[in-house]
Formats: C-alpha cells, sequence, structure tokens
C-alpha cells in the first residue's frame, strides 16, 4: 500500500499550501482513524498506516486505504 509519487508531488496542506511529507502514524493514531473510517467504510475494513506531514505547520492528514484525506477538519497535531 502506497500512495502514488506523482500525486505526493501535488497534494499540499490546504492551509500552508505547503508541501506535504509521509509519516508513519503511531498505534493508537490508526487505531483511532480506523474507528472513525470504518462506519463511512460500509464494513471494509479501512487500510491506515501512514499520513502526510505538513512541512510548516506540522499537521498530519490521514491516508485511508491509500486516499490521503486533506481536509483540515480530518488532521492532527503532528507527533
Ligand atoms: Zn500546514
Amino acid at each position: 500500500m502506497a500512495v502514488d509519487a506523482e500525486l505526493l508531488e501535488i497534494l499540499a496542506c490546504p492551509i500552508c499550501k505547503e508541501e506535504v511529507r509521509l509519516v508513519d502514524l503511531s498505534e493508537d493514531r490508526r487505531t483511532g482513524v480506523r474507528d472513525k473510517y470504518r462506519e463511512k467504510f460500509r464494513g471494509e475494513e479501512p487500510v491506515v498506516e501512514q499520513g502526510l506531514r505538513c512541512v510548516k505547520c506540522g499537521r498530519v492528514y490521514p491516508i485511508v486505504s491509500d486516499i490521503p484525506v486533506m481536509l483540515v477538519e480530518e488532521a492532527f497535531d503532528g507527533q
């Protein structure tokens, strides 16, 4: 499971418009994001391993089943 490198290049933090970098999420974060998205995935278990961290503000946007969720309200503070 990996986010396409080309896609990664065009993604940016919606607040800072700065680049984001792949980071591994802690087990707690993974569990939290998984729990949150399980309902939206209609029974399919969401795959959560990594996130995208803004180089400027440090917010982390989760990647759920290879889909980067670049929404401010879904972001959390970087570890
Ligand atoms: Zn940012």
